[in-house]
């Protein structure tokens, strides 16, 4: 389903991708780990059209969307879930929610998306009226992750999920995007958390200074010594 090769993006005069090359194909969940600063978010800004890219190409089912822009990407079933949530804290959970379905018209299977969120996160049906801002830290996580389901993405790009959350929600973070990838989704997942998300991936890739270095089943690099010994505690 998406296809990157030999990317090159930067800010200014910081290169941060150096020829990044991966592929996740449809209905996949895929990882991918590595250090801070490797360049992870930026991957994931690059795909969403959030940063210019200077090389290399994008592909989304055969067609190039190199340079496509954050609307176009949007409207082609990207949706992106950034690193802190970023929820709008002085809007009510059902406007954030509704901010994610902004291109969608309002027909009946909005309200039924509405209703299969509040479903799937009683938390957040709960707090429907209460401002953003006020949500716990795991329930602003959850909202992010709702607000991106809500434009009925074919690919989900996930930044940091468990950033900052309790154990307890960590896990059951990633029990909702195994979910996701179950219910048919895509999924590109960002991770610091590299033992949970190389556990959940069908396939993950390493990044290191701004190059995939490894790429592989999540056991396969699990077991590998440099993954072991760089990212998972020896
Ligand atoms: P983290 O987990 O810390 O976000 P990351 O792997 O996601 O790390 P990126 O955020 O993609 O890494 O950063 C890659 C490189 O680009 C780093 O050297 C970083 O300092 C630099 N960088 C990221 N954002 C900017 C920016 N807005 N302006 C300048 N340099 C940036």
């Amino acid at each position: 389903m998406l296809e990157i090769t030999d990317l090159v993006c930067g800010y200014g005069p910081v290169a941060a991708l150096r020829g990044v090359s991966l592929h996740v194909g449809k209905g996949e969940l895929v990882a991918l780990v590595g250090a801070n600063g490797a360049g992870k978010s930026t991957t994931l800004r690059a795909i969403s059209g959030l940063v210019p890219t200077r090389a290399g190409a994008i592909r989304l089912d055969g067609e190039d969307v190199t340079g496509a822009g954050p609307q176009r990407m949007l409207r082609l079933g990207v949706a992106h879930c950034p690193e802190g949530r970023r929820v709008f804290p002085h809007m009510s959970v059902a406007d954030n929610l509704a901010m994610g379905a902004y291109l969608r018209s309002a027909d009946a299977s909005l309200k039924a998306d509405y209703e299969r969120i509040y479903t799937d996160f009683p938390r957040l049906a709960e707090r429907r009226h209460q401002m953003a801002g006020t949500l716990s830290g795991g329930e602003q996580q959850m909202l992010a992750i709702g607000r991106a389901l809500m434009s009925r993405p074919r690919l989900v790009l996930f930044d940091e999920p468990s950033l900052g959350l309790a154990p307890n929600i960590v896990e059951q973070m990633f029990a909702i995007i195994g979910a996701i990838r179950d219910a048919g989704t895509t999924v590109l997942l960002v991770e610091q958390n590299a033992f949970a998300a190389l556990e959940l991936c069908d396939h993950a890739y390493l990044i290191e200074a701004g190059r995939i270095v490894k790429a592989g089943k999540g056991p396969e690099l699990i077991d590998d010594p440099h993954v072991r010994a760089a990212y998972l505690g020896g």
